[in-house]
């Protein structure tokens, strides 16, 4: 009880300040802030203090602001009809269409991983499949930045966290690159994995069937590169939940954008320097809530890629530190639905879409083109 008293206060002084003279003696801050309802503006500028920014980084800033949050929560919303997507299932199928559907509206070519699971207590194996668009790179198409997050789910409710939340952030991020004044200079792929849950064998697949293409342009001469060069996987997985533990009402006060690489990889070292660019792109330009780096990814999507390019994956919450400790009551669970969750926790992932789309403009050379 007293700590639920405790949020409400916080929350209705969050309401109240924003306004004040602090947002006013920063007005680039207080003008892309103005729309977002007064509770969720928590400016990441005011807690961590701004960063000289260069020409480019305006310019990057610019792109990332064509992130839009109620399409992200609308990206998200839909995925949640389908149920926990459970692979395996018809409501599974049918959401990994319905992606499929999404990335050809925004104009990008898509192509269908297939591969062979054998169910838990069957001798059968059975086909499956996932799906990835690809932005093709201007200077450099055989280069290639992945960035995932796995459209499967289980628990009976709609898999809203995991991995609804990270999946919406994928296709939000392919969205806001559509646009026709945007170009890469590097290949960025949008992979949504399938199988996460029964072990990774959708992101294993990928791995197997492609890691031997990289950066051969098929046909030879054509400029094509079926499978780009990698130089870094970044996975999205369970963004929008850091209520403490023990488990708070609301979101905690230090809520923040978990970035981890494995120390126990043979490329520890890259992936760190990967981690960084998010951590660094975080600082610069995401707005509500900032990001930590950890050494401790484990049991997710990046892991298949991590002794082969750098290698990171971001989550609300470290797996092991806190999801495996109890901090996600609806962790795999029938209460993971679209409804449990507030807008503050709609934002963290949206911050989490901020931080990864910052550091691919830098990374991956994303520019305007007018
Ligand atoms: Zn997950």
């Amino acid at each position: 009880m007293t700590v639920r008293l405790a949020t409400f206060a916080v929350a209705a002084l969050l309401v109240v300040l924003p306004a004040g003279p602090a947002a006013a003696q920063n007005p680039g801050d207080q003008e892309e802030r103005i729309s977002d309802p007064p509770e969720l503006r928590r400016s990441l500028r005011r807690v961590l203090g701004g960063v000289p920014m260069t020409p480019a980084d305006s310019m990057r800033q610019e792109i990332v602001r064509r992130l839009d949050f109620e399409s992200y929560k609308e990206l998200l919303r839909g995925l949640t009809e389908f149920g926990d997507r459970e692979q395996g299932t018809a409501r599974n199928a049918a959401a990994v269409d319905w992606i499929e559907d999404r990335l050809r509206s925004w104009g990008y070519e898509t192509e269908r991983v297939r591969y062979m699971y054998t169910p838990r207590g069957s001798d059968t194996a059975e086909p499956r499949e996932e799906v990835f668009g690809t932005l093709v790179g201007v200077t450099r198409p055989d280069e290639m930045y992945i960035i995932g997050a796995h459209m499967d789910g289980r628990g009976g409710g709609e898999a809203a966290n995991d991995d609804g939340s990270g999946t919406a952030l994928v296709l939000e991020i392919a969205r806001a690159l559509s646009s026709s004044d945007i170009a890469a200079d590097r290949t960025i792929r949008f992979a949504l994995w399938n199988n996460e849950e029964t072990g990774l064998q959708g992101a294993e697949a990928y791995v197997e069937q492609r890691a031997e293409l990289q950066g051969i342009e098929n046909p030879p001469g054509s400029g094509d590169y079926p499978e780009p060069r990698w130089l870094g996987m970044i996975q999205h997985d369970m963004m929008m939940w850091d209520h403490g533990n023990p488990v708070t009402f609301g979101q905690a006060l230090d809520a923040d954008v978990d970035v981890e690489f494995q120390l126990a990889s043979d490329l520890a070292a890259e992936s760190a320097q990967l981690g960084l660019a998010l951590i660094n792109a975080n600082r610069m330009h995401a707005t509500d809530y900032p990001a930590v780096l950890s050494n401790a990814m484990s049991n997710t999507d990046s892991t298949p890629f991590m002794n082969l390019t750098p290698s990171v994956s971001l989550r609300e919450n470290r797996r092991l530190y806190e999801t495996g400790n109890g901090a996600n009551p609806h962790w795999h669970q029938p209460t993971d639905l679209f409804e449990t969750f507030s807008d503050r926790d709609f934002m963290l992932g949206f911050n989490a879409a901020q931080t990864t789309l910052g550091a691919l403009t830098e990374l991956a050379g994303i520019r305007l083109v007018r």
